[in-house]
């Protein structure tokens, strides 16, 4: 087996025992692999190894590497890095989902390029839970807007909610931050309305899925530390 392909193999049982511990059905948890900053030959590696949903962070490197590994069956790109609006044409083309709107314009500007590609794409709404200002994400209290702009766009499929807590060394310190996602869902129409959470990264994953998450977006622990 490769490194890719073990360390793939780690994460997946990470996620298994951790959703076994909540109570859950591990396939309730999907992993989408970040591959921001690495290769297109690492995404071959763990395509290979039965990966099909990658994340990337920048709108140009997720177009050039959708386009170099077109001719992977049943790769799913996911944007999970803050979008400009005027790069929602670059992704437009070749995402499953958005992980990242925050507000109304990017929801509008989002949906006509899908609308222009003929394409239909998962939304889900940013969400910056821990108020902090360095972070992108909409205001709780913005919540509304956003996901009436998404219900309003015939392009897009509104699924649900993503955060990125403040980074600790502590994974439970993490916890009250999912925990407010799920909060918050409950008050938007609960997972009726909005079935994915998309919360917990390599080191807290199991904190996420404890707290409910249903999409865990996991990178080094696949990849390795990123190249500069
Ligand atoms: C980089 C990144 C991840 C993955 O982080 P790791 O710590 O490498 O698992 C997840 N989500 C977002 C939004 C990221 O930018």
């Amino acid at each position: 087996m490769s490194g890719i392909a073990s360390r793939l193999a780690e994460v997946r049982g990470r996620i298994a025992r951790a959703a076994e511990r909540a109570g859950r059905e591990p396939s309730s948890v999907r992993l989408v692999a970040v591959s921001k900053r690495q290769p297109a030959e690492a995404v071959r590696e763990a395509w290979e190894a039965g990966q099909r949903e990658f994340g990337e962070n920048y709108a140009q490197e997720l177009a050039h590497k959708a386009e170099a590994l077109a001719a992977l069956d049943g790769l799913r790109w996911h944007m999970i890095g803050h979008l400009q609006s005027n790069k929602a044409r670059l992704v437009a083309p070749h995402v499953a989902a958005v992980h990242t709107i925050d507000s109304p314009s990017l929801a509008r500007e989002l949906g006509k390029r899908a609308a222009t590609t003929g394409r239909t794409i998962d939304a889900l709404v940013e969400v910056n839970v821990a108020r902090d200002p360095a972070k992108s994400g909409c205001a709780l209290d913005a919540l509304e807007p956003v996901l009436a702009a998404i219900r309003a766009e015939p392009s897009l499929r509104l699924v649900g909610l993503m955060t990125m807590p403040p980074y600790t060394d502590d994974p439970d310190a993490a916890r009250p931050f999912f925990a407010a996602l799920r909060e918050l869902r409950a008050r938007h129409g609960g997972a009726a309305a909005l079935p994915e959470l998309s919360m917990g990264m390599s080191h807290d994953l199991e904190a996420a899925i404890a707290e409910g998450a249903t999409i865990v977006r996991v990178g080094t622990a696949i990849f390795g530390e990123r190249p500069r």
